[in-house]
């Protein structure tokens, strides 16, 4: 599912579902990823007046970890509060140390009142936002590619990763090494031009996210850093678990 999809096997001339008309709803569309095979139909969501784009032809669906494909690209852009989104706002609360998972308490969320939107704040709703329209528009007070490092935004990334970013990433060769306490990555998902060291001072989350993404490993890997970069090998520190999500 997603909300934006393509015409055009060229991809050029893009629909958002938020903007798709009656007459849309017999037509064919592309997937926003061009590796993926998949045909979009126009759909609505029970009622709601919000649309998407799903593959629902047996013979044309997403390939595997298509990006487009997973619930991840299922954004509800009415559920959160834009104006108030400031990114490296949103990044700077995730870089942050997280406790032992076993020890933790859950919070009790329930509170009396309408539910108020408010900003985005996780990893996985900002990667939702990010996938759910085209690299170039805007969100809060970031563009989507100035955002998250994808293969749709690698070109503005020519000398690596640099600062607040999030990357779509996946597991090539080694994944990690216990003496170093660091996990390797590589990003964009398709291009795997870059290299990623994910580096971490504390054992407990260390060997968590380790984890998480070895059981994960044929997944897409979303990760929020702060990176500094060499060209080639880009590195963050990872505080806790908030900075690290499967996509799917
Ligand atoms: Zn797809």
């Amino acid at each position: 599912m997603s909300n934006y999809a393509y015409r055009d096997i060229e991809r050029k001339i893009v629909l958002y579902s938020s903007q798709a008309i009656k007459e849309d709803r017999n037509e064919t569309f592309y997937c926003p990823n061009p590796k993926c095979k998949a045909k979009l139909y126009i759909c609505a969501i029970e009622g709601s007046k919000s649309a998407y784009f799903r593959a629902t032809k047996p013979m044309y669906k997403h390939i595997l970890n298509c990006p487009f494909g997973t619930s991840s690209s299922e954004f509800d852009k009415n559920k959160f509060d834009e104006s108030e989104f400031v990114f490296n706002n949103a990044i700077d609360g995730l870089l942050v140390v997280t406790g032992n998972p076993k020890k933790e308490k859950k919070i009790d969320g329930h509170s009396i009142g309408e539910p108020r939107a408010h900003p985005l704040r996780t990893i996985k709703q900002i990667y939702s936002m990010c996938k759910s329209m085209p690299a170039n528009l805007k969100y809060g007070d970031k563009e989507i590619g100035e955002m998250l490092l994808d293969d749709r935004s690698e070109y503005r990334y020519p000398r690596g990763c640099f600062g607040k970013k999030i990357i779509e990433a996946a597991v090539k060769g080694k994944l990690y090494d216990n003496k170093k306490k660091e996990i390797y990555l590589v990003a964009p998902m398709y291009s795997q031009k870059y290299s990623f060291i994910l580096s971490f001072f504390d054992e407990i989350t260390y060997k968590t996210i380790r984890s998480e993404i070895y059981n994960n490993r044929d997944k897409i890997i979303v990760v929020a850093g702060e990176w500094k970069s060499s060209g080639i090998y880009n590195i963050t520190r990872i505080y806790g678990r908030k900075q690290v999500a499967i996509g799917k």
